[in-house]
């Protein structure tokens, strides 16, 4: 089949960027990624099953190696942005990579004439700092930066966002701009080197948790997100759109309960009791990644799809189908205890 056209994909190791650059390769777009070091090329190539995936060598935070990554390109999906597993000292070794890198990605694209850039944000950039009751959140809603209720990914998220945005409204004539937001994005893992978001899965199998936490979160499968930047980078008339990927909003317990009925003995130790509030925050002393969401503790933030679904025709896996299909591959994967 003769190639769709060039799309170059940032963050070629990470969770979602495989999906996406999985997804384009079958529908034959000739496909390219970025990784912050090439010694780790084979390994991306392995793990994605592209074996001619055409790999540079870029760092969010330096302009060495992009001019020559997206020479040529029609579309870029800037997917890469820093994940922490914990609370950075510094809240700048977050802001800083997302916000410069979000602007690095764009100024390159538009350099090189691509015509339109997809940029994986968040409902980090929209479902925080805003006053109770929360809504049902939309495209409308903005993350309030300065409110205690963000911390620092959340922040990264919502000025790269805006970053991007006000970028193209000065300076991007010529070049379209869409931003994906999803949720906390679950399912099928292709490698060893899975997303943070995929914790709440791997420490609930391990028996890591003494129980379980009154923490939730939406959630959306990763094939899903990916099938979402497919979509947004060729529709018509996407320029400056702005897409939520949520699906349901499951609590800790609500997880649990369906990888108990589901995966039966695999399953075995996953807690069935409830952890009290105060003896997660005696746990968050110890364990920084819980310490990163203590302040989830008792929060719902429920967003609305719809707009993808009525605009792109988008449609999501059930949860129970992501959980599930989520925590067999990391078993089948060996990335639980056995
Ligand atoms: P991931 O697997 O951790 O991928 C992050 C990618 O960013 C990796 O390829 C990483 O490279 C790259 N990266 C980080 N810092 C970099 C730097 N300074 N220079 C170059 N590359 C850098 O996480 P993911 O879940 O796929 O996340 C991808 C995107 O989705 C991010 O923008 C994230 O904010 C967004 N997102 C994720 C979720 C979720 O639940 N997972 C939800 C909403 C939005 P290395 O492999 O070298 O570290």
């Amino acid at each position: 089949m003769d190639s769709k056209g060039i799309v170059l994909v940032t963050g070629a190791s990470g969770y979602i960027a495989g999906f996406i650059l999985q997804q384009l390769s079958r529908e034959g777009w000739t496909v390219r990624g970025t990784v912050r070091n090439l010694a780790r090329a084979d390994e991306v190539r392995s793990a994605l099953g592209l074996p001619d995936l055409q790999l540079f060598q870029a760092d969010l935070t330096s302009d060495a190696g992009w001019a020559e990554a997206v020479a040529g390109c029609d579309y870029v999906q800037h997917i890469a942005s820093p994940i922490p597993d914990a609370e950075p000292k510094d809240e700048n070794d977050l802001i800083v990579p997302a916000r410069e890198g979000a602007l690095r990605a764009l100024r390159f694209a538009h350099g090189a004439g691509v015509k339109r850039v997809v940029m994986t944000s968040s409902m980090a950039a929209i479902a925080y700092g805003h006053p109770e009751p929360r809504p049902v959140f939309t495209e409308q809603h903005w993350t309030d930066p300065a409110n205690p209720d963000t911390y620092a990914y959340i922040r990264s998220k919502t000025y790269s966002e805006r970053a991007a945005r006000d970028w193209m409204a000065a300076s991007g004539a010529g070049m379209e701009y869409v931003s994906v937001n999803p949720a906390a994005v679950l399912g099928p893992v292709l490698g060893k080197d899975f997303s943070t978001s995929l914790e709440i899965i791997k420490r609930l199998l391990d028996g890591a948790l003494p129980g379980l936490p009154n923490i939730g979160f939406g959630i959306v499968d990763v094939r899903d997100v990916a099938d979402l930047h497919v979509r947004v980078m060729t529709a018509p008339g996407m320029d400056g759109e702005r897409f939520i990927a949520c699906g349901k909003f499951l609590w800790f317990r609500e997880v649990a309960d369906v990888l108990k009925a589901r995966l039966g003995t695999r399953a075995r130790r996953v807690p069935t009791r409830r952890l009290p509030d105060w003896l997660l925050r005696i746990v968050s002393r110890f364990d920084a990644t819980i310490r990163m969401v203590t302040p989830e503790l008792g929060k719902v933030r429920e967003a609305s799809s719809a707009h993808a679904m009525t605009t792109l025709g988008w449609t999501m896996r059930p949860e129970e189908q992501t959980i599930v299909d989520c925590a067999n591959s990391l078993i089948e994967k060996g990335l639980v205890k056995s």
